[in-house]
C-alpha cells in the first residue's frame, strides 16, 4: 500500500487480521471509516473496547460472562444438579437454541489434542471436577463434539470424575460421526439430548 499515511496503514493491516478480510476489504472498510461519521466510527471502536474489558470468563463454569457469572449461572431457574460439559461457548449456544436443557453447563475451553499440544491441563477439567465434588450435582452430560478429539475429551473428563458417584451420561449419536455440535441443526440437538445415554 504505498503512499498511504501510517495511520491508514495500521488500520488497514489491524482490518486485515479479521477472518474473512482480505487486503481489498481492509482498505475499503478503511476508507469507509475515514469519511464516516465521527459518532459512528467512534462507537465501534468502543465496541470492541467494552468487549475486551467487559466480558470474561464465568467463574463457574467459564461461559461467556458479562460480570462474576454468566446469564445461565446467574438463573435461579435453572436447575444446577445437572452439568452439561461442551468444548466451546459456541456448543453451549447451540444447546441452548434447542430449549431442552435446563440445567447448566461446564465449559472446557478446548479438546484434548496431543498432536496441537493441548493436553487435559490446558483445559478446565480440574474445576468440574471441583465443582461436581463440591455437592449437588446428579448426573454430567458429556456434549464434547462426536470426533477423535471429543471422544478421547470425553473420556478424560469421564475418568477425571472416576469415585466422586455422579452419574456420567454422553450425548447420543444422533450426530453425525465427525460432525460439530457448532453446525448441527436444532431438531438432531433435542434427540441427542432426550436420548443420552449412561456411560
Ligand atoms: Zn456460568
Amino acid at each position: 500500500m504505498p503512499g498511504y499515511s501510517h495511520t491508514i496503514e495500521r488500520l488497514i493491516a489491524e482490518l486485515g487480521k479479521l477472518p474473512g478480510i482480505g487486503p481489498r476489504s481492509a482498505e475499503r472498510i478503511a476508507f469507509y471509516l475515514l469519511k464516516s461519521e465521527e459518532k459512528d466510527a467512534f462507537s465501534l471502536a468502543e465496541a470492541i473496547h467494552d468487549l475486551k474489558t467487559r466480558i470474561r470468563p464465568c467463574k463457574l463454569c467459564f461461559n461467556i460472562a458479562e460480570g462474576e457469572l454468566c446469564n445461565i449461572c446467574a438463573d435461579e431457574r435453572r436447575d444446577r444438579g445437572t452439568i452439561c460439559v461442551v468444548e466451546q461457548p459456541k456448543d453451549l449456544l447451540s444447546l441452548e437454541s434447542t430449549g431442552v436443557f435446563r440445567g447448566v453447563y461446564h465449559v472446557l475451553m478446548g479438546h484434548v489434542a496431543p498432536l496441537e499440544d493441548i493436553d487435559p491441563d490446558d483445559l478446565t477439567i480440574a474445576a468440574l471436577v471441583t465443582r461436581v465434588k463440591a455437592g449437588g450435582v446428579n448426573e454430567i452430560i458429556l456434549a464434547t463434539n462426536p470426533d477423535v478429539a471429543g471422544d478421547s475429551t470425553a473420556l478424560t473428563v469421564a475418568r477425571e470424575l472416576e469415585g466422586t458417584g455422579v452419574a456420567i451420561t454422553r450425548l447420543a449419536r444422533g450426530l453425525p460421526a465427525g460432525g460439530q455440535i457448532e453446525y448441527a441443526n436444532k431438531s438432531i440437538l433435542t434427540d441427542a439430548i432426550s436420548q443420552r445415554r449412561k456411560l
